[in-house]
């Protein structure tokens, strides 16, 4: 076993041993100054060339293009589902939603008071098992924006392309797909997503944002939650979370070194395929999602018999393969396979489940 366990958990999740052993030595000792890490100061030079460079990572590699601001904000990514509207929409008008199965629902629930919210297409009809195909959606023109959530991380159900919605801006909350795949951000109006799954500790949030769309902020709305302000003060309206945005930057150069984000969607691939063939050929595990809509980053998948799944679980933590059980919300098994979980984490999952069937199936 590793001395590091695989963590597959669907978020706060695993971060790739390098940026843990880096966090480990300048804990106490930050770059040889004599203060913690934690201590990092917002108003110091450390944090000023930190915060650059995590933006220029960051916009390296997702190039992300001169017309679009990067924002790291408090609060993960749960305050956009209200800032959205509030910055995009004026009261009354109308927004397209895509209704693709919990985080969508949240997304679609929050912005109801503030923005009339039209469902453009749903997929739950089908208890969410895809993306509903592009042919059927009733995008309306006229809307202020379309929103998708490009990854459901409890439904496990992905979009595999992102729509074109011509001068309608595409707003997409990635808080778990984001740099797990190359992206043509260029298509995007805004992209908001919480730090704690692909990219950092929990409480931040990564946003990206057109430049045009600044000046449609409805009036009256609070500074912390105005992307104007926050492109203003470059982040630094209130005391920035200056420690997770420094393992943010651990993890983009880390991204980087190993050979950005067209390396990390090979990986996912791989190690969603590992999981994925042992689900199809099992006759003890199911996972109802349509193959084309099958996230690479989270895998949901449930025992014929429920009662085999805390013994699943325990198997599990005894081989150092953790935090298996799935979302409340739904019960059964996720794993959950994002940038930092080794090819060879997703290995021995798939050989445990192969295992566990020849003892129990
Ligand atoms: C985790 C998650 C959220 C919520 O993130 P918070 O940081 O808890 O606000 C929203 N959307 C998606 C897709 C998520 O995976």
């Amino acid at each position: 076993m590793r001395a590091r366990a695989y963590n597959f958990g669907a978020g706060p999740a695993m971060m790739p041993d390098a940026v843990i052993e880096r966090i480990a030595r300048e804990w106490q000792n930050f770059r040889g100054e004599g203060y913690s890490a934690m201590e990092l100061g917002h108003r110091s030079e450390h944090f000023a060339e930190i915060h650059a460079r995590a933006k220029a990572d960051l916009r390296e590699l997702l190039g992300v293009p001169a017309s679009h601001h990067i924002l790291f904000l408090h609060g993960g990514a749960t305050p956009h589902f209200a800032m959205v509207p509030l910055n995009l929409a004026q009261p009354g008008q109308s927004a397209d939603y895509i209704h693709t199965g919990y985080w969508s629902d949240k997304a679609m629930a929050e912005a109801s008071s503030l923005v009339n919210v039209r469902i453009a297409a749903s997929a739950a009809a089908s208890e969410f098992d895809r993306v509903p195909e592009r042919a059927g959606w009733q995008l309306d023109p006229a809307a202020a924006y379309v929103h998708i959530c490009a990854n459901e991380t409890i439904g496990g159900v992905e979009f595999a392309d992102y729509p074109d919605t011509g001068d309608v801006p595409l707003v997409a909350d990635m808080s778990s797909n984001i740099l797990s795949q190359p992206l043509d951000v260029a298509r995007f109006g805004l992209i908001y997503a919480g730090a704690q799954k692909n990219i950092g500790p929990a409480g931040l949030a990564i946003v990206i944002i057109r430049d045009d769309l600044l000046g449609r902020v409805r009036s009256g709305v609070p500074s912390v939650m105005n992307y104007a302000r926050h492109v203003e003060w470059d982040s630094m309206y209130n005391t920035p979370a200056a420690f997770a945005i420094w393992v943010a930057g651990l993890v983009f150069e880390y991204v980087k070194k190993e050979g950005g984000v067209a390396e990390m969607a090979r990986r996912s691939a791989a190690k969603a395929r590992c999981i994925y063939d042992v689900l199809n050929a099992s006759r003890l595990y199911t996972n109802r999602i349509q193959p084309a809509s099958r996230s690479r980053m989270n895998v949901p998948f449930f025992l014929r018999e429920p009662r085999l799944e805390t013994r699943f679980l325990d198997g599990a933590r005894r081989r150092g393969l953790l935090n298996l059980k799935g979302h409340r919300a739904t019960g059964g098994i996720r794993a959950s396979l994002y940038n930092a979980m080794p090819l060879d984490g997703a290995r021995e999952l798939a050989e445990y489940m192969t295992e566990f069937e020849r003892r129990h199936g």
